[in-house]
């Protein structure tokens, strides 16, 4: 596991340095769906600081036997509006909002236990049919919405594009996310939003986070490359 999470913290390395980033400013997301809580405790021993978790019924599970000061646990699945007081108990970062409704119900929950919960707008890049997201013409409504509720941070944005074998047909969609980034950091600075800052990059898995990371990338969600594959 140590040899693994070593290799892939070189890749990251060398994708920063091939385009002038500093690698610090990218952090790994070890993507933990199916896998048991001895196995991610390995990982956490072998340096991963950040769980991403996609199912609020096994994070309850797992994060009891796992929590620690030193671990950060993000929700990367698609959120239903009836978990979210699950989510605000254990997660530090959701990446995965796409609807005003959504967020109402995770700022009421987060109020109710003192928090200031920290989200992600989950961007339908690819706009397909079959996955969660908003599109981008939607974004900056949503985000206008978001930014008044107190008890939400908007910390960037999260993007699953279309699965290619080959990451350079990706990596368009990944540009893509980027731009849009940087128009609403415009038009937060046009219109004095609170609440927002867009400093994070969700994007990249394991078949093509140094595309993602050559693109802008700040947190990459690694599942496979780290536990293998899943069952
Ligand atoms: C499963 C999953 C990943 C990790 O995918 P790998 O190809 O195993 O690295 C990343 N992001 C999300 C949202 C996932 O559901």
């Amino acid at each position: 596991m140590k040899e693994i999470i070593t290799e892939i913290k070189n890749r990251i390395f060398k994708a920063a340095a091939s385009c002038g980033r500093n690698p610090e400013n990218i952090r790994i997301v070890a993507v933990t769906k199916t896998v048991p809580a001895e196995r991610i405790r390995k990982a956490i021993e072998s340096g991963i600081q950040i769980i991403g978790e996609s199912y609020i019924q096994d994070a309850r599970e797992k994060y009891p036997l796992l929590f620690s000061n030193d671990v950060s646990w993000h929700f990367i699945g698609h959120l239903q509006t009836n978990k979210a007081k699950y989510a605000v108990k254990m997660f530090d970062l959701i990446h995965t909002v796409d609807s005003y409704k959504l967020a109402v119900e995770l700022d009421a929950q987060a109020k109710k236990i003192n928090k200031i919960q920290q989200i992600l707008i989950q961007v339908n890049i690819g706009k397909e049919k079959s996955k969660s997201g908003i599109t981008e013409e939607t974004t900056f409504d949503l985000l206008r919405k978001i930014s008044g509720l107190n008890n939400l941070f908007i910390k960037g944005l999260m993007v699953i594009p279309p699965f290619f074998d080959d990451p350079e047909r990706t990596r368009p969609y990944f540009a893509d996310t980027k731009i849009l980034r940087d128009r609403i950091k415009r038009f937060l600075d046009s219109e004095d939003i609170q609440n927002i800052r867009m400093d994070e990059l969700s994007m990249g898995m394991s078949g093509d986070f140094e595309a993602a990371i050559e693109e802008g990338a700040t947190l990459v969600r690694i599942g496979t490359g780290i536990f293998g594959e899943r069952e």
